[in-house]
C-alpha cells in the first residue's frame, strides 16, 4: 500500500515581553527562585481583573503582517476550561473563534491561525523536594513524592500558531519549524529556544491513501513533548513508519496524544484526544473584544509594518548577490540576526580602507577563526568586545600583506581579550612583520649553516626540504617573517 503522510503544526512561542499577559507582573525566564513574579491576577485570586498586554498583541500582529496574514477587524478572548495544578484560575484565557492572525503562508504551507493565550506555571516533581525540602521536613510529613508548583511562568504571554495539514515529512517540517523560529528572533518578539521549553513544536500526523485518484484521510495522532528540531524529525518518522505498519496489519489507527521517548526513539501512548469541546469554551467576560483592523483600532498596523525588519529569507538572497557568498556561508551569516549585521558592516569598514569586491578572507574570519575562539571563550556575538571596525582593520593589514595569518591569529586572540584594535595591539606588543630583505637574509645564513643535511637532501630534488627550511627560519624571526621574501631569498642561496 502506498501512503500518504498528512502533517499539520501547532507551535507555541513564548513571547519576550516586559511583562506577562494580563498582569504586571515580570516576564523573567531566567529566574531562578520559584514563585517571585506573581501577584492576586496569574495567581488566580477572586475578584481580580485581567489587562490585556498590548505589546504581546502588537507582536503577534507584526508575526501575522510578516506572513502575509489577515488581520480581522475584531478579535476577542476566550476561557477555556480545565483543571490541572499548574493552572490557579482552574480556565487558561486563549482565543477561541476569532484569533488575531487568519491565514499566511511560510515556505510554502498554509498557516491556518495564530492566537495568544497565557502560560501556565511549572509543574517541579519530586527529584527538587527529596534534595532540597526533605532533609528539612518542614510540615512534618516528609515531601517525597510530591509535586511543587512554580508559578513565575503563569500568565507569561504565548502565541500558538496553526498550520494547514500542507507537509509531508520530518524534513520539511524541521525546515518550517528552523525558519519560525528565525523569524521569532528577527522580529524580536520570541527567543524561541527549544530546549528552555521557549518554543514548542506539537505535531498532527496521519496516513492518507490514495484510493481512485482521492486522497482518503487517515486518522490523526497528535505528538507532544518535541524539544528539539532533532526530536521532531526522529518522531515524524517514527510515527509514519509505525502507523504504516498497523495499517499494514490490517489494524486501526487510534486517535491520541502520543510522547517522544528518546531514548528509545520511540512514540509512546501518553492519552485519548480531547475534542474542543471539552474544554467549554466561552468568552472571557472580564475583557472586552478588541477592534484590530477597523479604523478607530488601538493598533497601528502601518507602523508595525514599517519595523518589520529585512527577513532571513530576503537577506538569503541579498547575500548571495551582493558579496557572492556560497549557501553554506550565506546560512551561517543569515543564521544569526546580529553577525549578519556585524558582517556587513565590517565589509562596509573593509571598503572604506581597500578597493575590494572579495570578502572571502573576511567571512573566513569571521565564521571559522572568530567564532572558534568565541565557541572556546564561551562568549555570543553580542558579548563580544571586537567591534567590526577592527575586524575589518585587521582583515585589511592581511590583504596588504603587512600581517602573516599566523601572527593574525594571535592579534585575533588579543583582540578578543581587549577589545582593542589590531594596529594598537601590534604597537604595543611590537609585532610587526620582518620584511627587510637584509635581516632575512642574515636569518637564512644561519638556518642553512645549521642544516647541511636539508640542503643535501633539497639539491637532490626533495621539495618538502624547502618547506623545512622555511619553517626554520621563520621559527627564529618569531612567525613575524614575510614568507614571500623568505622563500625568494632560500630559492637565491640555494640555486
Ligand atoms: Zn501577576
Amino acid at each position: 500500500m502506498n501512503y500518504e503522510p498528512v502533517i499539520g503544526l501547532e507551535i507555541h512561542a513564548e513571547l519576550k515581553t516586559r511583562t506577562k499577559m494580563f498582569c504586571g507582573c515580570l516576564n523573567d525566564p531566567d529566574e531562578k527562585h520559584p514563585n517571585i513574579n506573581v501577584c492576586p491576577v496569574c495567581l488566580g485570586h477572586p475578584g481580580t481583573l485581567p489587562v490585556p498586554n498590548k505589546s504581546a498583541i502588537e507582536s503577534v500582529l507584526k508575526l501575522g503582517l510578516t506572513l502575509d496574514s489577515k488581520i480581522p477587524e475584531e478579535s476577542k478572548f476566550d476561557r477555556k476550561n480545565y483543571f490541572y495544578p499548574d493552572l490557579p484560575k482552574g480556565y487558561q484565557i486563549s482565543q477561541y473563534d476569532q484569533p488575531l492572525v487568519l491565514g499566511g503562508e511560510l515556505n510554502a504551507v498554509r498557516i491556518t491561525r495564530i492566537h495568544l493565550e497565557e502560560d501556565t506555571g511549572r509543574l517541579v516533581h519530586e527529584a527538587y523536594s527529596m534534595k532540597h525540602e526533605a532533609e528539612k521536613n518542614v510540615s512534618g510529613f516528609g515531601l517525597h513524592a510530591s509535586s511543587l508548583v512554580d508559578f513565575n511562568r503563569a500568565g507569561v504571554p504565548l502565541m500558538e500558531l496553526v498550520t494547514e495539514p500542507d507537509i509531508k515529512s520530518g524534513d520539511e517540517t524541521v525546515r518550517f519549524a528552523k525558519e519560525l523560529q528565525l523569524i521569532l528572533r528577527y522580529l524580536k518578539i520570541s527567543d524561541a529556544d527549544m530546549e528552555k521549553g521557549q518554543m514548542r513544536v506539537e505535531v498532527n500526523i496521519s496516513l492518507g491513501q490514495i484510493i481512485d485518484g482521492k486522497l482518503q484521510m487517515g486518522t490523526k495522532v497528535e505528538i507532544k513533548n518535541l524539544n528539539s528540531f532533532k526530536a521532531v524529525g526522529d518522531a515524524i518518522d517514527y510515527e509514519i513508519k509505525r502507523q504504516a505498519e498497523v495499517l499494514e496489519a490490517g489494524k486501526e489507527v487510534v486517535q491520541e496524544t502520543r510522547g517522544w521517548n528518546e531514548g528509545q526513539g520511540k512514540t509512546f501512548s501518553q492519552r485519548f484526544k480531547e475534542e474542543s469541546h471539552d474544554y467549554r469554551y466561552f468568552p472571557e467576560p472580564d475583557i472586552p473584544p478588541m477592534e484590530l483592523s477597523r479604523e478607530l483600532s488601538r493598533f497601528n498596523l502601518d507602523n508595525l509594518k514599517i519595523e518589520i525588519p529585512e527577513l532571513p529569507a530576503q537577506k538569503r538572497k541579498r547575500f548571495a548577490e551582493e558579496y557572492g557568498l556560497n549557501e553554506e556561508q550565506t546560512e551561517i551569516l543569515v543564521s544569526d540576526r546580529r553577525l549578519a549585521e556585524f558582517f556587513e558592516e565590517s565589509v562596509s569598514e573593509l571598503k572604506s580602507q581597500l578597493p575590494i569586491t572579495n570578502y572571502q578572507l573576511l567571512i573566513n574570519y569571521l565564521t571559522s577563526d572568530l567564532t572558534g575562539l568565541m565557541n572556546q571563550e564561551g562568549i555570543s556575538i553580542s558579548e563580544l568586545k571586537i567591534t567590526p571596525e577592527h575586524l575589518a582593520h585587521l582583515v585589511a593589514m592581511i590583504e596588504k600583506k603587512e600581517l602573516t595569518s599566523r601572527m593574525a591569529k594571535d592579534v585575533l586572540a588579543e583582540m578578543i581579550a581587549t577589545g582593542l584594535d589590531p594596529h594598537e595591539i601590534i604597537k604595543e606588543k611590537g609585532i610587526a612583520q620582518v620584511s627587510d630583505e637584509d635581516s632575512i637574509k642574515k636569518v637564512i645564513e644561519e638556518v642553512i649553516a645549521e642544516n647541511p643535511v636539508a640542503i643535501k637532501d633539497y639539491k637532490k630534488g626533495k621539495q618538502n626540504a624547502l618547506q623545512f627550511l622555511i619553517g626554520k627560519t621563520m621559527a627564529k624571526l618569531k612567525g613575524q617573517g614575510n614568507p614571500e621574501v623568505i622563500a625568494k631569498i632560500l630559492n637565491n642561496k640555494l640555486r
